[in-house]
């Protein structure tokens, strides 16, 4: 049968956008359906906007020290309807890159919500078009509790759209985007509290990761309350909000902000019309090669939960690209010792195993430790520490797991990632000459083992 498209993919997000871009360069007849905006999630509302905002709020360090480097500076006065507008204008210079590289890659760009109408069909806007593939890439969304007054609330979708920055905020949940929102927020000015329903945040990092960032978000005096759960929000006769919490406190503020985890984007999506099923999560269900259980129709990204981030989301995009149209360069994507970074300030870097996971993996561990005041803070008052840790595995001297907590954390694991990635040993780590003077260079001179 011919079909109009070789591949369809529904969503042109991360991964959705390498893949088609990867297809139609081996050759293949694409399009890709896109309903909201070029780019997905990470250009718009995500990584990129994120990372400039908390850039924004990392002035506020910069000003800081500055007069322990003999700086003397009027008081600085931050605008956030400026800081919003440059950022927008950015997301749009990167919607036109987004929307450059798909058509000049022969890529059809079809605008409107896809909706599946069989195994080999989508329906854009009324308009249906057959494929042999079909690839699902349709994201995720903010998940936000059934709580009453839930709908005062908002979500990351929105604070980047906010037209003042609230004076108090309060932000719920322990993750990566509640961490980092509360950066944001408290370093442009707003008093915020982060409310974490645990006993203590960012469940699954590395345990002195966990109560490092809380000691240090402490002293720059963010509010952290844990085992704290908002029951109900109600609106205020002055157009405030007030937070009922579970154990009967009242909190007032003027922006409560979710991030409680995100769920798989599944609107509409007629999933009812092909053999797609869900797993026990509600994510869509795949094999090994990003196969549904309808063998036609392909899924990749957050849409299948299973690391959400965008360089993982582009790894499948391309092993999906590779397999079905150029098999002999198909590479499986290696979910082993993938780095991350938590944009907090200060931020985290992490890659490989958590002290807590090595050992409950049965290695014999080895752990080394270091905490020290950075030396570009020894010119002023500023106390605050890094982290670093290294997680040996004693019988094989492999490093399993490298942490960190310190400036510039996300751009010092990166590297540490490839030496990971190559099975570098603790020796081969104190083999290589540091960098100095740098931070960075304490990953390669930590030589006695705290435990
Ligand atoms: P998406 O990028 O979400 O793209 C899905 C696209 O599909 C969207 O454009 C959507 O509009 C479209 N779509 C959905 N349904 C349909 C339909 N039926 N028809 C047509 N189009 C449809 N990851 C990192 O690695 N680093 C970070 O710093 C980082 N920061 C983040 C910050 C925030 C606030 C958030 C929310 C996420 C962040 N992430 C980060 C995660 C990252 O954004 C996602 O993992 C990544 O975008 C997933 O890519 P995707 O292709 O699966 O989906
Ligand atoms: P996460 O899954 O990281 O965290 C969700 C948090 O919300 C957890 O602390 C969870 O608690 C809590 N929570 C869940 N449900 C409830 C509830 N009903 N009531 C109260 N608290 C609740 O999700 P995020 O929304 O922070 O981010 C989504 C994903 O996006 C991340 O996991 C990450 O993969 C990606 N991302 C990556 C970034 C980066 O690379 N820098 C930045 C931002 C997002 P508990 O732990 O107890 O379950």
């Amino acid at each position: 049968m011919a079909y109009d498209f070789d591949l369809f993919v529904i969503g042109a997000g991360s991964g959705g956008v390498r893949a088609a871009r990867f297809a139609a360069g081996f050759g293949a007849k694409v399009a890709v359906a896109e309903s909201r905006y070029l780019g997905g999630t990470c250009v718009n509302v995500g990584c990129v906007p994120k990372k400039l905002l908390v850039y924004g709020a990392h002035v506020a360090d910069e000003l800081e020290q500055a007069a322990g480097y003999g700086w003397s500076l009027e008081e600085g006065h931050f605008d956030w309807g400026t800081l919003i507008a440059n950022k927008n204008r950015e997301i749009e210079r990167l919607n036109g890159i987004y929307r450059n590289l798909l058509v000049n890659s022969g890529v059809t760009l079809v605008q409107g919500h896809a909706r599946l109408t069989g195994a080999n069909e989508v329906e854009v806007e009324g308009q249906r078009y057959s494929a042999r593939h079909i690839l699902i890439a349709t994201g995720g969304w903010p998940q936000v509790p059934d709580i009453p007054g839930k709908e005062l609330a908002i979500t990351s979708n929105e604070a980047f759209y906010l037209k003042s920055l609230p004076r108090r905020v309060l932000v719920v949940g322990g993750g990566y985007i509640a961490v980092e929102f509360a950066g944001i927020f408290q370093g442009l000015g707003a008093a915020t509290s982060l409310l974490y329903r645990g006993d203590l945040f960012l469940r699954g990092f590395d345990g002195s990761v966990r109560t490092h960032l809380k000691e240090e978000l402490e002293k720059r005096g963010l509010d952290l309350q844990f085992n704290a759960d908002i029951q109900r929000i109600d609106k205020l006769e002055d157009g405030s909000l007030k937070a009922t919490l579970k154990d009967g406190r009242q909190l007032q503020a003027d922006c409560v902000f979710y991030a409680t985890g995100r769920r798989p984007m599944l609107d509409n999506l007629g999933l009812e019309n092909t053999g797609v099923e869900l797993d026990e999560r509600g994510y869509i269900r795949v094999d090994e090669q990003y196969q549904t259980t309808a063998p036609s129709i392909l899924a990749i990204g957050d849409v299948i939960g299973r690391v959400q981030l965008t360089p993982v989301a582009l790894a499948e995009g391309m092993a999906v690209a590779r397999r079905l149209f150029k098999p002999e360069q198909y590479r499986p994507v290696d979910y082993q010792n993938i780095p991350t970074a938590v944009f907090s300030q200060p931020p985290i870097g992490t890659v490989g195993l958590t002290e807590e996971q090595a050992l409950a993996a049965g290695h014999k561990v080895q752990v080394f430790e270091s905490r020290f005041r950075a030396m570009k803070l020894t010119l002023t008052d500023i106390q605050e520490k890094t982290l670093m840790k290294l997680v040996v595995d004693a019988d094989t001297d492999k490093v399993l797991g490298c942490h960190m907590v310190g400036p510039d954390a996300g751009e010092i694991i990166q590297g540490l990632g490839i030496a990971l990635k190559a099975g570098a040993t603790k020796q081969q780590f104190d083999e290589t000459i540091g960098v100095h003077p740098t931070a960075a260079e304490e990953f390669v001179t930590l030589r006695t083992a705290s435990r």
